[in-house]
């Protein structure tokens, strides 16, 4: 490591060395060590590459970034795989060669140490989880009324999809859209937003099956539950016998020796609500929840939409850092700069605190709800991440977000995952049982089974959700799935595995544990050019003139160069260009010029075969 912490190679012995530049996948011999963290900006510089194209590579494994956000060595290692370039942490020996190492080592405590004192306490972020018609919509009413001065009452409230309430001078915020399916939709597109789950449960009626789900959608997010025994008002509460069947989904309650808590509410009288907000309270004074405020803003769309009048307005939930007036922002294919802000009472303000939700106004297009929200250093930037972002939502939405069965073998066997997470659906209540104990039997010294829901019925859209959000497969067993599940589970990337036979379905998970399932892949080719003339670039570098002659050429797509029938070169195409213009694609028909990743040997007649790896379905 050098003085201002860049990184070295491996053999070089403590000597001041400049970030070696990489020249390709060939060309690469050495691994290029990187730091612990980094900026995405220094990741580009030492790797060569335009930072736009590291930022969209991120991207392309559902990682937002801006150009000074700080990466761990892990994300940076997607990028660099990516390339074909090998890398290595600094650790041990090689970050202790030599003074200057020492030197970076402090500067990065210090740097730790100061972070530290800037982060504050924040408000808490609720949702109120539970079954259909157990009061989750009364409930978030009568808290936010439980806190609105007398005689506002009636008055305009705001919808911006989320509020905040006050319980003794500390604020609490509350997301406005109830339910596991909104919980796990924003939790798939990436974002974790929810601090803590209110479980409503009515007293009347007990745990029924969405109550269920719901508990596995938190247990799954890892997000504590507080349970709200609501409807304790109607003569037919039996509070006991909910804790007594909560007992049974292993989420025990104080009364029962557990550290659950469950507090007795009435959405309807108002009784309890103090005693709930209390208690949210003190969840999240146990969770430590803090955010630094004195930094760009990062947060995650909770509500967009297009208001006529004033353009796309969107409700943001700012999670660290201080959004201000005047910022770049940028939401997955949206981008522009803050014009205005109202908090969830409608005043205008200028600038919004990490754990405050707000509206905003100033994006040019509408964002998604679930999108993460960054601030950027420019428009110009803004409007790269946008691109590249509405670029890998249409072209391969969801990917880096599930895994397939294959996928899962190839980690275990790479010892990157020790989990293989599971969601089970049955034809009735008998088979998910039998086919939840025999795999919770398995156990494997490599990794082991986490089943994260399991009940009867087709596979549905929720299934595919909390599948998306916690990378999980979905196990169907002699029962098929919902049309509408089919289509989000190919949107989403998320794979189903339909079995008939029980051995059949044991037998794969077994193999998947093991790390031994033939992985299923198929190679397709997304489109062929001929190189009719070669021209000469700046340093040694060749420029292919190409005519694409099938499907299309696509820039950073992987490609073969087949020469007579045989391959003499795999690389990227690093530049894709129409005339001058630097382009993304090129279609049949078209003429362009290729640059490719470390090649420079191209002749005419060569072939360019673009092609990229889908893997099987069963
Ligand atoms: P959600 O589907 O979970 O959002 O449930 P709602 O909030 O729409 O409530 C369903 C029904 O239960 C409505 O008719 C409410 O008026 C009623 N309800 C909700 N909370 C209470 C309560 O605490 N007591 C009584 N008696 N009724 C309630």
């Amino acid at each position: 490591m050098t003085s201002d912490g860049r990184p070295t190679t491996v053999d070089d012995a403590g000597e001041a060395a400049k970030p070696p530049k990489t020249s390709g996948r060939r060309a690469q011999t050495r691994a290029l060590v990187l730091p612990e963290t980094m900026t995405v900006q220094y990741l580009a510089e030492v790797l060569n590459q335009n930072p736009i194209d590291v930022i969209k590579q991120l991207m392309r494994n559902g990682i937002m970034a801006s150009m000074n956000q700080v990466v761990e060595y892990k994300v940076a290692t997607l990028v660099s795989t990516a390339l074909g370039v090998r890398t290595s942490m600094a650790e041990g020996p090689t970050a202790a060669k030599g003074p200057a190492a020492k030197k970076g080592a402090a500067s990065k405590k210090a740097a730790t140490k100061e972070d530290e004192a800037d982060l504050v306490l924040r408000p808490p972020v609720i949702t109120v989880l539970g079954h259909v018609d157990h009061g989750k919509t009364s409930l978030l009413d009568s808290i936010k009324n439980s806190n609105v001065a007398e005689g506002e009452i009636g008055g305009i409230t705001q919808h911006i999809g989320a509020y905040q309430v006050e319980s003794d001078g500390h604020p609490i915020t509350f997301l406005d859209t109830p339910g596991h399916a909104a919980f796990t939709a924003i939790r798939a597109r990436g974002a974790r937003v929810t601090d803590i789950a209110v479980l409503v449960v009515a007293a009347d009626d007990g745990i029924m099956p969405q109550t269920l789900e719901a508990i596995n959608h938190a247990k799954a997010a890892e997000v504590p539950i507080v349970v709200a025994i609501n409807k304790m008002d109607l003569p037919g509460a039996d509070p006991e016998r909910v804790k007594r069947q909560l007992s049974e989904q292993e989420l025990l309650v104080e009364d029962w020796g557990g550290d659950v808590i469950s507090v007795d509410v009435s959405a309807k009288t108002g009784a309890g609500i103090d005693t709930l907000l209390e208690n949210l309270l003190l969840v999240a004074e146990i969770a430590e929840l803090k955010a630094n405020p004195n930094k760009r803003a990062e947060g995650v769309v909770i509500e967009a939409k297009l208001d006529r009048k004033r353009g796309p307005s969107t409700t943001v939930l700012v999670q660290d850092g201080t959004l201000k007036i005047g910022d770049f922002i940028v939401a997955g294919a949206a981008f522009g700069r803050v014009k205005a802000m109202a908090n969830d009472k409608g005043e205008p303000v200028q600038s919004v605190l990490p754990g405050y939700p707000a509206e905003v106004l100033g994006f040019g297009s509408v964002p998604e709800a679930g999108d993460q929200l960054i601030v950027t250093t420019s428009e110009r930037e803004g409007r790269a991440m946008a691109e590249a972002s509405g670029k890998t939502r249409s072209v391969q939405s969801g990917q880096g977000r599930a895994l397939t069965l294959e996928e899962v073998v190839n980690q275990v066997d790479a010892d990157e995952i020790k989990e293989l997470n599971l969601v089970i659906k049955a034809d009735v209540q008998g088979s998910v049982e039998a086919v939840r104990g025999a795999l919770e039997r398995m156990v494997d010294e490599d990794a082991i089974v986490r089943i994260l829901h399991s009940a009867s019925g087709a596979v549905t859209e929720s299934d595919i959700l909390l599948a998306s959000a916690s990378k999980a497969i979905v196990i169907s067993f002699s029962i098929g799935s919902e049309p509408s599940a089919e289509r989000l589970a190919d949107r989403m990337g998320v794979e189903i595995r339909h079995y008939d036979i029980i051995y059949q379905l044991i037998d794969d998970v077994e193999k998947a544990l093991h790390g031994m399932l033939d992985p299923v892949y198929t190679e397709i080719i997304v489109g062929r050019a001929e190189v009719r003339e070669v021209f000469e670039g700046r340093r040694g570098t060749q420029i292919a003139g190409c005519r694409v002659s099938e499907g299309r050429m696509v820039r950073n797509g992987d490609v073969r160069v087949m020469r007579d029938g045989a391959v003499v070169e795999d690389s990227i195409i690093t530049s894709l260009r129409h005339f001058r213009e630097e382009v993304n694609e090129m279609n049949a028909g078209t003429e362009c010029g290729i640059i490719l990743q470390g090649f420079n040997d191209f002749q005419e007649g060569d072939i360019l075969e673009v092609h990229r790896q889908e893997r099987g379905r069963r």
